[in-house]
């Protein structure tokens, strides 16, 4: 490929090519994708004596002369006046004495700066901040149009860049072939693909750049989707599952131990889930509800599909204690029916992990619980026929594959409380199908929240008391943010000895990440028994934790918490029918907190939390970007472009559901181009 080299291109050579590989532009194409920063507007440039007083100004002008002069023995500055058929104007450089040199009388430069009054002399004079040299061989093209300007690294100008950008779209754009099947654009009104580049690199005006920028946006959502919707359909041709039975007595005993009701939603969850297990091909299935609206029960429903088809359940859960509670919640229900359950933590040692870890061999049916201990090496389970992953975002797709590897393409379950906006959805999970659990079992109250400051506390904690004389439970919330660790433990532990005096006739608790497991489960179980009545914490309590009797919580300091995370917290009370209170302690300063604040006091429905969310970090920040396995977008604005994702997403399902091999011809290209990506982090196998 020596003739797509950008060293090779005219007016390069290895000096300026050893530049822009630091860039990442190694070939043509490259330069090609390397899109502008920003543009420079130079079509309706104003004259001399069209200049406005005290505004920032762009213009054409010629050097008349040029004086330096030397003020205070230490400021320098260079006066140079520029002139055009309309008058002239002084343009004033501070402390740039090496200009002096280039600037020669009849030497045409392009002037931006703004527009001052020089009382000494009662003239306007322009305090220059950005130029440009202007010869008669480029005239033409740098002036009365919108410039690109680039990205640059130490020894590359702006000039250079566009020199070779003009290069480039005069010689070799002919080159770029569109592997985009001229259906798809026809169908979604796109430009061809060499178009919209010259479009972004030299837009004549607005609509050029909007239009050419849809169809790079376009690009970018549909290759994703296109390999997303592949792993997807591949999945179903190649990824042979068990077929489990669905029916048997475990259900039945189940169903008649339960206390309440299924909804709607988890029903709806429950039966999706049990068509891709009896489909032959292994699930792969995100569930998706908001805190509280019992995915657990639709995790328990599909452990005993498993166990009526003799294989074993594996469930891992991100915490000590959430695995903890999970364990202690089958126990409560499957123990009257003989189910075999067993717990497998990181503080199991000796004689009874190796107990557990023979059970694990034995090939019969079993629910095993447990956190990242599951996946230590010498972890070996038999007869696994179903992996559930709870809180899923807490851990790394490594972390997911490796509990799927104890087993033989296990069916795979996803749980996930952190609401994800559809945008996120569709580029993060896009392979995985979806149920979503978008009802609320009935009893819930949604708190009401409140802003309060220090000078409310008082008022607060009377109404505490007469909270607590009706059997309220409380949760006092400390932040704790990895870095200042001690700092705030030390407030929870002050919190907590505050409280305790404020509240002598009650139980007080205290929990937090440096207590002993044990210690952790004994203090979360007196919580749970109402053996305390006010439980003081820093976060922990934030994943999973399920008190339905709790129903009212002070978070201390609130705007140093995130948003999902406040909106997890608050999610612990208001679950057992009585009404229920949240209190923010904040002042908040910083604008991004005042919006996670307000967002907060708007709306308790976690979806509108995920948009606010995704609006106020970005997308990268939300998930974590490598661990979402999100790849980054040049130009994609997940928020402002979720409409071309949704095109591109629906353009790339046709094209894979059709030809999932992309054999006809329409699709050469395209089968061409996305065997060279690689761009993301998985690559789609092609036969
Ligand atoms: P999450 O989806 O956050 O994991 P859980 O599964 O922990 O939620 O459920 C929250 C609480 O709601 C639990 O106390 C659970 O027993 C209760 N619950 C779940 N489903 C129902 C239902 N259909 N009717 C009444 N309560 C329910
Ligand atoms: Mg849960």
């Amino acid at each position: 490929m020596q003739q797509n080299n950008i060293q090779y291109v005219k007016g390069v050579g290895p000096a300026i090519a050893a530049q822009l590989n630091k860039l990442n532009i190694f070939s043509i194409n490259d330069f090609f994708f390397n899109f502008p920063r920003t543009y420079s507007d130079r079509r309706n440039l104003p004259k001399i004596a069209e200049l406005v007083n005290q505004e920032t100004q762009s213009f054409i002008a010629k050097i008349i002369s040029v004086n330096e002069e030397t003020v205070n023995n230490k400021t320098k500055i260079l006066k140079v006046l520029l002139t055009d058929e309309t008058g002239s104007i002084q343009g004033i450089w501070f402390n740039q004495s090496f200009l002096k040199k280039y600037f020669a009388p009849n030497k045409m430069l392009y002037v931006k700066g703004k527009i001052e009054w020089n009382l000494f002399n009662q003239k306007p004079q322009l305090i220059v901040n950005e130029f440009e040299f202007i010869d008669q061989k480029n005239f033409n093209s740098v002036t009365g149009k919108v410039l690109p300007i680039y990205p640059l690294v130490n020894g590359l100008t702006q000039f250079k860049m566009r020199d070779i950008a003009f290069q480039l779209f005069q010689n070799y754009l002919q080159q770029i072939e569109d592997p985009l099947p001229p259906s798809i654009k026809e169908k979604y009104e796109l430009l061809d693909l060499a178009v919209a580049l010259q479009g972004l690199h030299f837009p004549e005006d607005q609509m050029h750049f909007q239009k050419a920028r849809h169809r790079l946006v376009f690009d970018e959502f549909f290759y994703l989707q296109i390999e997303l919707m592949t792993r997807r359909v591949n999945h179903f041709r190649f990824v042979k599952g068990y077929k489990f039975k669905t029916e048997g007595p475990l259900l039945e005993h189940y169903f008649q131990k339960l206390p309440y009701k299924l909804t709607k939603a988890q029903l709806k969850a429950a039966e999706e889930i049990k068509k891709d297990l009896t489909s032959g091909f292994a699930m792969n299935r995100l569930i998706q509800g908001d805190v509280g609206s019992g995915k657990t029960d639709v995790a328990i429903l599909s452990l005993l599909f498993a166990l009526e088809s003799n294989k074993k359940g594996a469930v891992m859960a991100p915490t000590e204690i959430l695995a903890q509670q999970l364990y202690l919640k089958f126990k409560h229900y499957l123990d009257a029916i003989g189910i075999p359950i067993v717990l497998l933590k990181g503080q199991v040692k000796g004689k009874n992990r190796e107990k557990i870890l023979a059970t694990l061999k034995e090939p019969a049916p079993l629910i095993i619980v447990g956190t990242h201990a599951l996946i230590e090496d010498d972890v070996l389970i038999s007869d696994l026929g179903l992996v559930i992953i709870d809180e899923q975002h807490r851990f790394g797709v490594m972390q997911r594959l490796l509990l799927q590897k104890k087993g033989v393409n296990p069916h795979c379950l996803y749980m996930t409380a952190t609401p994800i906006p559809r945008s996120l959805t569709l580029t993060s999970f896009g392979d995985l199908f979806k149920s979503v659990i978008d009802e609320m079992p009935p009893n819930r109250v949604p708190a009401k929240t409140y802003l309060v400051n220090n000078s409310q506390l008082k008022r607060i904690y009377s109404f505490f008391n007469k909270e607590l004389e009706n059997k309220s439970q409380i949760y006092v919330v400390y932040p704790l943010i990895e870095e200042s660790e001690k700092l705030d433990l030390k407030n929870a532990i002050a919190g907590f000895e505050e409280i305790k005096a404020l509240f002598p006739t009650y139980k007080v608790g205290l929990l937090h990440g440096r207590l002993k497991p044990q210690e952790k489960e004994e203090v979360m179980n007196s919580f749970k028994n109402h053996e305390l009545h006010i439980l003081v914490s820093t976060t922990v309590i934030e994943v999973g934790i399920d008190v339905p009797t709790a129903n009212i919580m002070l978070i201390h300091d609130a705007e140093r918490f995130g948003l999902a995370q406040l909106h997890q917290l608050r999610g612990r009370i208001g679950r057992g029918g009585k009404a229920s209170y949240c209190f923010l302690l904040s002042t908040p300063k910083n604008p991004n907190a005042k919006k996670r604040i307000a967002a907060m006091l708007k709306t308790t429905d976690g979806f509108k939390i995920a948009e606010f969310d995704l609006k106020i970090r970005g997308p990268g920040d939300l998930l974590g970007t490598k661990q979402a396995g999100l790849p980054e977008f040049k130009l994609a604005d997940l928020v402002k472009d979720e409409k071309i994702l949704i095109e591109a997403r629906t353009a790339a399902k046709e094209i894979v559901f059709k030809d999932p091999d992309f054999k006809s011809d329409e699709f050469l290209l395209l089968k061409e181009h996305i065997k060279n990506q690689t761009k993301f982090s998985f690559k789609v196998k092609l036969n």
